[in-house]
């Protein structure tokens, strides 16, 4: 940076206003030139705080971002007791297969899926029970989500009996899912008598909606606890043996027990 001629030159300025139009010029340049020096040369924070204030920093306070698994999601809790979700089946929606005495399939849902929470609830868990087309399963994140149907009240043909247990066609899951359903289908069978109907798992239950909307790592499973025509007795006069049986399903599950391979199969 140059020097330039300082204070003397500017007092005699002022006092020599006659100096001529290039001599005042000259003075005004020198000015100039020697104020650029002085702002260009300044070093922040040394010595004259009160012309241009030190930039504060502004540094931000890190902070620890928790993303919910979700966008829009419930907020993942600790939760020191299991969850279950269990749908009743057209609850709040529709009512299902209708038999010809007006009996309604959300009604025999209903009744299944209330024993259901209740028994869960009474071991100990953190139960919800939930609408066919409940919010809540926007993002659902639970232990287990299990939705109870029930098939067609028509008479089909002497085999239309027993029950049917399926999985998300395509789980992120695959293992857990599979574990699941091996889990509902042993207990199940066991504990209510009823084969296994599985060469009529139709595709829509591998499709079933609520499996696209919950949280991936949610194992969730559908049941189709009955055949409204050939099991109406089973699953009206005997509801909590039906409960009973999803429950001992989820149990095996949660619990890790051993499946046992034998399941009684019916064939169609
Ligand atoms: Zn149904």
């Amino acid at each position: 940076m140059q020097t330039q001629p300082s204070s003397p030159p500017v007092t005699k300025t002022r006092r020599r206003t006659s100096g001529g139009f290039f001599y005042q010029m000259q003075i005004i340049l020198a000015v100039a030139f020697f104020l650029a020096t002085i702002f260009t040369s300044w070093v922040p924070g040394q010595s004259q705080p009160s012309i241009v204030a030190a930039p504060t920093l502004i540094v931000p306070t890190p902070t620890t971002v928790v993303a919910s698994p979700i966008p829009g999601g419930p907020t993942a809790t600790p939760r020191s007791r299991p969850l279950i979700g269990i749908v009743a089946g057209h609850w709040q929606n529709d009512s299902g297969a209708v038999c010809p005495d007006g009996l309604k399939e959300v009604e025999v849902n209903l009744n299944i899926a209330g024993l259901v929470q209740k028994l869960l609830t009474e071991k100990g868990f953190d139960t919800e029970l939930l609408a066919e087309f409940d919010p809540r399963l926007n993002g659902y994140v639970a232990d287990v989500l299990i939705s109870i149907h029930n098939d067609s009240c028509d008479y089909i043909n002497d085999q239309a009996t027993g029950f049917k247990v399926a999985s998300a066609k395509a789980s992120t899951n695959a293992e857990r899912a599979a574990n699941l359903v091996a889990c509902l289908r042993s207990r199940y069978a066991m504990i209510t008598g009823l084969s296994l109907h599985s060469t009529s798992v139709t595709p829509d239950m591998a499709s079933y909606h609520a499996f696209d909307e919950i949280d991936p790592i949610t194992p969730a499973a559908i049941i189709e606890t009955g055949f409204l025509n050939l099991d109406r007795q089973f699953l009206t006069q005997q509801p909590e043996r039906a409960a009973q049986g999803v429950v001992a399903g989820i149990l095996c599950f949660i619990n890790h027990e051993e499946i046992f391979p034998a399941t009684p199969v019916s064939t169609p």
